[in-house]
């Protein structure tokens, strides 16, 4: 099997960026975990299915599983890329609140087992303590929650609407939901290196990456 490269973190904490620099400089694909999460959020509202209700999340991520193609692209429903509507904060809230399903959890595993047998750079919550805990390498991306709540409220400003102060709060709310649930939470593997980019530029986050990986 391939190599991987596990990076974990808070939301904002410029996972997606780095991982996809970082896979330009070492040729191995991204897999952006967080789709996954966010698909069953996105299609758990649109059905009105219930965000708590852990049997009928798991019939519908059963039911998905079947009709969803999951690639370094993007997530194909029924062979159509979704991937856009799938980077709202409105399906962002939904995603984390069905991540705290074990049986949701426990059913997208197997997926992302799979994807990464082949080697690949996968980015997350749980890839170094749970999806891939025998990963050679595995970072842990940070920043202050100021600093990540200004770079996501930089992205969405030309959206208007929120204010800085409401995506603060917005973070942290989605980051006390990520580290306190009881399966799989949010945490820093214990041979994680971490990293933390509040004062870096992105290059420098991805020099420091390769520095390790060189090793
Ligand atoms: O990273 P992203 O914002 O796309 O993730 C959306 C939500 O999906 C997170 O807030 C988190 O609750 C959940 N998630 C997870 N485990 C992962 C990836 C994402 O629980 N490996």
């Amino acid at each position: 099997s391939g190599l991987t490269i596990a990076i974990d973190g808070p939301s904002g904490s410029g996972k997606g960026t780095v991982a996809k620099m970082l896979a330009d400089e070492v040729g191995l694909p991204v897999l952006d975990t967080g789709l996954l999460y966010r698909l069953v959020g996105s299609v758990a509202l649109s059905r009105d299915v219930a965000l708590d209700s852990a049997d009928a999340l798991a019939d519908l991520v059963d039911q998905l599983l079947m009709s969803i193609d999951w690639t370094v692209e993007g997530v194909f429903l029924d062979g159509e890329n979704i991937t856009g509507s799938l980077r709202s904060e409105q399906v962002g809230e939904a995603a984390s609140k069905v991540a705290s399903q074990p049986e949701v959890r426990e059913k997208l595993l197997a997926l992302q087992h799979q994807l990464a047998k082949a080697g690949c750079i996968m980015d997350g919550r749980d890839i170094g303590t749970v999806v891939l805990p025998d990963a050679p390498a595995k970072f842990f991306l940070t920043a202050s929650i100021r600093e990540r709540a200004r770079r996501r409220w930089a992205q969405l400003k030309d959206d208007g609407g929120s204010t800085l102060e409401a995506v603060v709060d917005e973070l942290k709310m989605r980051d006390q939901r990520d580290r306190e649930r009881q399966h799989a939470p949010l945490c820093q593997a214990a041979d994680a290196i971490t990293i933390d980019s509040t004062t870096m530029r992105v290059d420098d986050v991805v020099d420091r990456m390769l520095g390790v990986l060189e090793r």
